[in-house]
């Protein structure tokens, strides 16, 4: 079995995108900007934001954080999204999720420009990807996406399976599938019987949040396996795959940590510079 290292590879993905930052430099006399919004002081938030920050910096992106309080009215967020939308400095926003239960969350990401959406998660973005055309894409499917062309750059008439079809991950990795020409089932709650299903597939993403839910007698010899989940429990964070049983059936697997995660974040920053390019053009 091949271990699928998103260490590894975002690492390399970060390197070129610091490149890219540099000859965008050269050629623009400026560089992406990304700017984040984080409200509250929940401590997975703070934590991801500062990795986000600390990441954008390295590959020579002008980073901006913006903090409220939990407190912060609607009206407040939505008019620094307006005033960021309108900023030539910032070529992306991020506003970091959760948000307290009085901010609208649907009308954060509305209100945020489709064309400063490093999330993907503007309808107009998810309207074009299912479409086909450019669009941001959201940073953990495409984190996946990556890992699994690197390692198998031809997936036509593949056999997928995604696990999981929430706005954030399962549909999007669809949509990225099918655009590479696979024949993709997407499986949710109700799906009568998700090992026969995954025992079909030549690729299983898992994006669930249910720990160890894809057993080794679920995959069939040779599949790839992305693991997304990130699930806290007693013997420490463990994603969504078994990761033991299934190691000794598939063909790759990634490791949790240290497989799709990592990939989340050098894809945003990705988004970011994809976005500053386009506004140029
Ligand atoms: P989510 O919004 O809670 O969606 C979970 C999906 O799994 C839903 O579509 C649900 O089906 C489906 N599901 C639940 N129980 C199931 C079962 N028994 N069999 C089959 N499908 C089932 O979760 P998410 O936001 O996509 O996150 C999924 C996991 O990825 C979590 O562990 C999260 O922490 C992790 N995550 C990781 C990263 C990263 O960077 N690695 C980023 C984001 C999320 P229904 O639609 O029918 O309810």
């Amino acid at each position: 079995m091949i271990l699928i290292d998103g260490k590894k590879a975002a690492a390399e993905l970060r390197a070129v995108l610091k490149q890219e930052v540099t000859e965008l430099k050269a050629k623009h006399n400026k560089v992406p900007g990304l700017t984040v919004i984080l409200i509250g002081d929940l401590t997975p938030s703070q934590i991801y934001v500062r990795n986000k920050e600390k990441s954008a910096n390295e590959v020579g992106l002008k980073s901006e954080v913006i903090k409220y309080p939990d407190s912060v009215e609607e009206k407040t967020v939505l008019e620094k999204i307006r005033e960021l939308n309108s900023d030539k400095t910032v070529s992306g926003i991020l506003v970091q999720l959760p948000l307290p239960k009085h901010i609208d969350k649907q009308k954060v990401i509305e209100a945020i420009h489709p064309s400063k959406d490093v999330d993907g998660f503007h309808p107009m973005n998810v309207g074009n990807l299912s479409s086909g055309y450019e669009s941001s894409i959201p940073c953990t499917p495409l984190g996946c996406y990556l890992l699994i062309k690197k390692f198998e750059p031809n997936l036509n008439g593949k056999k997928a399976v995604v696990v999981g079809r929430s706005n954030l991950n399962g549909k999007p990795m669809t949509q990225l599938l099918l655009k590479e020409n696979c024949t993709v089932t997407i499986t949710h709650s109700k799906t009568k019987d998700l090992k026969a299903e995954c025992l079909e597939a030549d690729i299983i993403v898992a994006a669930v949040g249910i720990p160890e839910l894809v057993r080794g007698d679920w995959v069939k010899k040779d599949a790839i396996v992305i693991d997304v989940g990130i699930n806290k429990t007693d013997k420490g964070i463990v994603g969504d795959v078994h990761f033991e049983e299934v190691s000794k059936n598939a063909r790759a697997l990634t490791p949790v940590p240290g497989g799709v995660g990592p990939m989340t974040i050098a894809c945003l920053l990705k988004n970011t510079i994809d976005c500053f390019k386009r506004s140029q053009i």
